[in-house]
C-alpha cells in the first residue's frame, strides 16, 4: 500500500558548471567529522584510501561533542551481549532490525579498544577499570564516560587529534556541503561545496560517506547545536536517496527553559538525584503518570511535563532541587553556573524546564553495511536509518552506533574506489537560479522561527492529523517561495533542508496511523501490530525536479520470507 505526496523541489541549490568549479579528487569523501564520519575515516586511511573530511563548521563542532552520558559497551559481567541486544530492542518497541542490533553491540568493546588506542581517556574505578554507569533501558551499567558528563567533549578530541595526524586524511572545516553530485547513471561522484571565502568547490570521489547527524534544529526547542540542521538527508534525498522512519523524533523532557539562554540538556542524573518535577502552582505530578515518576522512561516525561504545560497555561515546569542529596551547586556546576547568570539559585529557586527535540531516530534507509540506494553513496550515524533504534533510541547507543558502523562504511568504502573514472561523469545544473521579482525579499531568519515554531507546536511530543496537514501545508508553501525566490547563501540552503526533513517527518508522522515509541498521536493513542513495519519515502526525480514522494510501508526484516 503506497501513497504519493506532489512536490516541486529542485535537484541542485545552486547553479555551477565544472569549466569553472575547482575539483579536488579523493578515494573516499566523508561529510561530517563527528563520532560516525570521524570513525569512517580512520578506517578507510587505515585501508589505504584517500580521505577528505569536510565539515560545515570547526571540525570538533557537531553533536558529539555535547553528548554527556556516555557510549554504551558490553565489557565486563555479569553483563552479556545478549542483554544488551535484547534491551535496544526492548526500547525500540518492534521496530529494530535485529541483525544490525547484533552486529552494534558486539562491536562496542573493539569500538572502546579504537577510542583507548586513539588517547581518549575514559573515568576509572579504583582498581583502574573502566568506570561503568548505568542508564534507563539499561539492564546492566555499561555506560563508559568521561569526566562525568563530558563524554563527547573527550571523544571529539582524540577523534579530530587522528583526523589532524593521520597521513590518508586531509580535512575540509568551515565547508558546506550544498549537494551531492550525482553521474549521469544516478552513481554518486562527489559533492557540491562552497568554502568559507565563498567560493564553490567540488570533491569528486568514487565512494561518498554521509555522516552530517541529525536535525533537531527544524525544532524551536532543541539541545542540538546550530550545525544539525539535516543538510544530508536533504541533500541526498535531492539526489533520489530513499528516508525511513523519520516520524521518531526524540525529547529529551528537561531543557533549561528561560529566554535568551541556550536550551541546555538538564541530564536525567539530576532526577536521578532526586530533583522532583513540579508545576507553576508546586504540585508534583510525574505520579500521576508513571510509577517510576521522575525516572519514567524518556517519552513518557516528555509528554507528561507537555500536558501539565498545556493544562496549567504555561511555558514551562519546574524542576526543584532543594530536596536533594547534597549541594547542586557542587553536583551540578554547570547548571548551577547558567542559571545564577539568569537569577536563578538552583539550590533554592525552581529551575524551568521543558521538553526539547534531542535525536532524530529516522534517517536515510542503509542497509547493514551503510548503503543508500544511491550506488557510491553511505550513510552512517543519526542521518542514517540503520534500524538498530526502532521507534525509540535507548541512551548512549548512538554514540556507538555511530563508531560501530562508521567504521564498518569506511572500511568497505576503501575496498569499493576501483574502476572509478571521474571523467565519464557529466554533472551540472543547467538552469540558472530564480531570481525574486524586483522589491520582493525575503527574511530568511523569519522563516526559520516560523518552521521551528510550527514543528514544536505541531509536530512535537503529540502529534494529530489536522494540526499536520496544517503543518504540511504551510511547509509546502514556504518550500515553494523559498525555491523560487532562489536561495544564495549556506543559511538558505539550511532553510532548504530544513524545510524539506520537516516535510519528509510530517508524512512520515500523517501516514503512521498509530502510536508507537516516540511518535505519539493523540488521535490513533494506541500501538497497533499491522503498523509494526517501517515507514518509507522514496523521490521521483524528473530531469533536475523532484516532483512526487511516495510513501509506503516495508516490512522489518524479519517479516521477509526466508529463502
Ligand atoms: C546534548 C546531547 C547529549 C547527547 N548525549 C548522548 C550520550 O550521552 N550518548 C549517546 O550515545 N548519544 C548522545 N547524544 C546523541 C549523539 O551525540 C549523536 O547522535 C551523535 O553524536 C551523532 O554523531 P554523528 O557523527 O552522526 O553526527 P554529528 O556528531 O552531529 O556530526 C555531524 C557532522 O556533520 C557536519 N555537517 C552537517 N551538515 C553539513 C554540511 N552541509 N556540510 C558539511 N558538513 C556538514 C557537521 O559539521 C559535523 O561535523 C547526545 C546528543 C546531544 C545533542
Amino acid at each position: 500500500m503506497s501513497t504519493t505526496h506532489e512536490l516541486s523541489l529542485d535537484r541542485y541549490l545552486v547553479p555551477f558548471s565544472f569549466r569553472q568549479v575547482p575539483l579536488y579528487r579523493f578515494d573516499v569523501v566523508i561529510i561530517g567529522s563527528g563520532v560516525a564520519g570521524s570513525g569512517a575515516a580512520m578506517a578507510a586511511a587505515n585501508r589505504g584510501a584517500s580521505v577528505a573530511v569536510v565539515a560545515k563548521a570547526d571540525l570538533r563542532e557537531s553533536n558529539t561533542l555535547y553528548a554527556q552520558g556516555g557510549l554504551a559497551a558490553v565489557l565486563a559481567s555479569p553483563d552479556t551481549f545478549e542483554a544488551h541486544i535484547a534491551d535496544s530492542l526492548h526500547v525500540g518497541c518492534g521496530l529494530s532490525e535485529r541483525d544490525v542490533v547484533e552486529r552494534v553491540v558486539r562491536g562496542g568493546p573493539e569500538a572502546v579498544e579504537r577510542l583507548l588506542q586513539i588517547g581518549a581517556e575514559f573515568d576509572r574505578d579504583d582498581a583502574g577499570e573502566l568506570h561503568l554507569s548505568r542508564e534507563g533501558g539499561h539492564s546492566h551499567p555499561r555506560i563508559v564516560h568521561a569526566r562525568g558528563d563530558a563524554t563527547g567533549l573527550e571523544i571529539q578530541r582524540a577523534l579530530c587529534g587522528t583526523l589532524a595526524n593521520h597521513p590518508g586524511i586531509t580535512t575540509f572545516p568551515n565547508t558546506f556541503v550544498v549537494d551531492l553530485l550525482t553521474g549521469p547513471d544516478g552513481r554518486a561522484a562527489g559533492v557540491l561545496t562552497r568554502t568559507a571565502r565563498g567560493d564553490l568547490v567540488a570533491f569528486s570521489a568514487a565512494q561518498v560517506i554521509l555522516a552530517t547527524g541529525g536535525a533537531g534544529q527544524i525544532y524551536r526547542e532543541t539541545t542540538n547545536p546550530v550545525i544539525a540542521t539535516g543538510d544530508g538527508v536533504a541533500a541526498a534525498f535531492r539526489a533520489g536517496a530513499v528516508v525511513r522512519d523519520l516520524e521518531f523524533v526524540q525529547f529529551h523532557p528537561t531543557c533549561l527553559y528561560i529566554a535568551g539562554a541556550a536550551r541546555v540538556l538538564i541530564s536525567e542524573i539530576v532526577r536521578g538525584a532526586g530533583g522532583i518535577l513540579r508545576d507553576r502552582h508546586g504540585v508534583r505530578f510525574m505520579p500521576e503518570f508513571h510509577p517510576a515518576a521522575e525516572l519514567a522512561p524518556r517519552d513518557v516525561v516528555s509528554r507528561a511535563v507537555f500536558a501539565r504545560m498545556v493544562s496549567t497555561h504555561d511555558t514551562s515546569v519546574y524542576l526543584d532541587l532543594s530536596d536533594i542529596d547534597g549541594d547542586p551547586h557542587v553536583l551540578f556546576p554547570g547548571i548551577s553556573r547558567i542559571c545564577r547568570f539568569f537569577g536563578i539559585d538552583i539550590a533554592r529557586d525552581p529551575v524551568p524546564v521543558r521538553p526539547g527535540a534531542h535525536y532524530m531516530v529516522g534517517g536515510l534507509k542503509v542497509d547493514i553495511d551503510g548503503h543508500t540506494n544511491i550506488p557510491g553513496l553511505w550513510a552512517v550515524g543519526e542521518c542514517a536509518s540503520s534500524g538498530l533504534h526502532g521507534a525509540n533510541r535507548m541512551g548512549s547507543n548512538s554514540l556507538l552506533e555511530g563508531l560501530v558502523l562508521g567504521m564498518r562504511a569506511g572500511t568497505l568504502a576503501a575496498g569499493e574506489i576501483d574502476g572509478f573514472d571521474m571523467l565519464s561523469m557529466t554533472f551540472r545544473r543547467s538552469h540558472e537560479l530564480p531570481r525574486a521579482p524586483a522589491g520582493v525579499r525575503v527574511n530568511i531568519e523569519d522563516l526559520i522561527y516560523s518552521l521551528k515554531s510550527l514543528m514544536w507546536r505541531q509536530m512535537g511530543v503529540e502529534r494529530n492529523r489536522s494540526g499536520m496537514e496544517d503543518a504540511l501545508s504551510k511547509i509546502a508553501f514556504w518550500a515553494r517561495a523559498v525555491n523560487d525566490l532562489g536561495s544564495t547563501d549556506a543559511r538558505s540552503w539550511e532553510l532548504v533542508n530544513m524545510l524539506t526533513v520537516a516535510r519528509l517527518a510530517a508524512l512520515g508522522a500523517l501516514a503512521r496511523e498509530e502510536s508507537r515509541g516516540v511518535h505519539f498521536r493523540t488521535d490513533f493513542p494506541e500501538t497497533k501490530p499491522e503498523w509494526r513495519v517501517h515507514t518509507v519515502l522514496a523521490p521521483t526525480l524528473d530531469g533536475e525536479r523532484l516532483t512526487r514522494v511516495e510513501i509506503r510501508r516495508e516490512p522489518l526484516k524479519d517479516q521477509l520470507p526466508v529463502g
